[in-house]
């Protein structure tokens, strides 16, 4: 996960854009009149988010609208896919909102190339938050397939929220045990993390099977550097090579982030003896 800010702009901004081109007169008349509860909706979830409650808020806003659906519930999911993704003032914001991704890379597993916004609390269950800024997370196509419309049936079992959650604070968390090949990467809690909070980021880590998906992600960097690894070792022996690892996984860590993928990749090469000795000489 790539942890973000949360976004600036508002609901009240989304709204405005969304329903500017609407020809539908009175649907517009309508669908403005909400910003008031929108923005309410809105300031309520980021003070969830905050004090990390946001899945009381999502459980308790989905039994609500199981009881008395909202009345433009219909209108506003539709909005979001229309007006903000569809019409040309709507999609400015949407376009906004997903180049804010650092480098262009997906936030959830942080080497997928952006596709669309991810609602991090599903629209479906929860229309009030259909097009609201803080729920909209830039995402690939494949992360925003496997999350679908879960909202989990405990507090564990959520994926990570890149606006507000952050497992790395602390240090190191994602690991990659180079002992042959394929890479495993795997999640080491932090002395930090909560039972909850455990569970959630190796609830995220399996839910976009990122195990699997970073070992493939790994195969082409390690082929593409196999050969000047070969010859650092050559010409410098295992020290010349372990230093040059470590510098490239520091590299990676200033401009990606210390639990990136792809700096764990280069910290598990520079720490696997297993890969001086033998997986430099063997192929993928
Ligand atoms: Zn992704």
């Amino acid at each position: 996960m790539i942890p973000l800010a949360p976004p600036a702009m508002t609901v009240k901004d989304t709204l405005a854009a969304a329903c500017r081109r609407l020809q539908d007169t009175v649907l517009k008349k309508r669908l403005l009149a909400r910003e008031a509860d929108l923005s309410a909706a809105e300031k309520k979830y980021a003070c969830f988010a905050e004090q990390d409650r946001l899945y009381a808020l999502a459980i308790y806003e989905r039994d609500v609208e199981k009881k008395t659906p909202d009345r433009d519930g219909a209108q506003l999911k539709t909005l979001y896919s229309a007006g903000l993704v569809g019409r040309q003032d709507g999609r400015r914001k949407y376009d906004e909102l997903k180049a804010r991704a650092p480098l262009g890379r997906c936030l959830l597993c942080g080497n997928g190339e952006i596709g669309s916004l991810d609602h991090h609390l599903p629209k479906e269950a929860l229309p009030l938050y259909a097009i609201c800024p803080v729920n909209l997370v830039p995402a690939c196509g494949k992360c925003n397939q496997m999350k679908g419309d879960r909202i989990g049936t405990t507090a564990g079992q959520r994926t990570l929220h890149p606006y507000y959650d952050r497992p790395g604070q602390t240090g190191r968390y994602l690991f990659a045990d180079i002992t042959g090949w394929p890479v495993q990467f795997r999640i080491q809690a932090r002395p930090d993390w909560d039972a909850e909070f455990r569970a959630r980021v190796q609830y995220h880590f399996d839910t976009f099977q990122l195990a699997r998906r970073y070992a493939e992600f790994s195969v082409s960097v390690v082929t593409a550097n196999q050969w000047l690894h070969k010859k650092i070792r050559t010409e410098g022996g295992i020290p010349a090579l372990t230093a040059h690892l470590r510098e490239a996984a520091e590299q990676h860590a200033r401009t990606h982030g210390i639990n990136a993928w792809d700096t764990a990749l280069h910290f598990g090469l520079a720490e696997s003896t297993w890969y001086f000795h033998h997986g430099v000489d063997k192929a993928l």
